[in-house]
């Protein structure tokens, strides 16, 4: 199975906001598979999201305690309650931020046949679908950071050469 290279913060593909999927085709399962493979291929990989492979389409997988798998254009809710826990993304390896997000999420979307899905998931998973589809809309983690955090984040994450 093609592990494929993960693309950095300063990727521009990371910025675009993603095309939702239309055909639920052959090119789509290779897709979730290669997003699998890819996100598989390391430890501790919780998620994974088609633009950091490259392809700017609304395609994400997730993968913690147990439970697993892809969404295809997913839409969230969010709880109200709150919590903050450090987060990292696959794109800025090794960078770890503490992040408010919603403790509980409900995404709904297809999956890789079209079928309607639904992952009801709470703390650390929430997390990840949060951090994921964010990917989705060209949103990067440390968008969430008041500016000066953000540039500490920035200036860890992207070390100047
Ligand atoms: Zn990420």
């Amino acid at each position: 199975m093609t592990v494929r290279p993960i693309r950095t913060f300063d990727d521009p593909v990371l910025r675009v906001v993603a095309a939702p999927v239309k055909d639920f085709d052959r090119e789509l399962r290779l897709l979730v598979k290669a997003l699998t493979a890819t996100m598989r291929a390391g430890s501790g990989r919780a998620g994974l999201a088609a633009p950091q492979i490259g392809e700017p389409v609304r395609v994400v997988v997730y993968s913690y305690d147990g439970k697993s798998g892809h969404l295809v254009n997913p839409r969230l809710e969010l709880s109200e309650r709150k919590i903050t826990a450090d987060e990292a993304c696959l794109s800025a390896p090794s960078v770890w931020w503490p992040l408010e997000r919603s403790y509980l999420v409900t995404a709904r979307g297809r999956d890789m046949f079209g079928k309607p899905v639904t992952v009801r998931a709470l703390g650390v998973l929430a997390r990840v679908l949060q951090h994921e589809i964010d990917h989705l809309d060209g949103v990067l983690f440390s968008d969430h950071l008041e500016a000066a955090e953000r540039e500490r984040f920035l200036a860890e994450a992207l070390p100047a050469s």
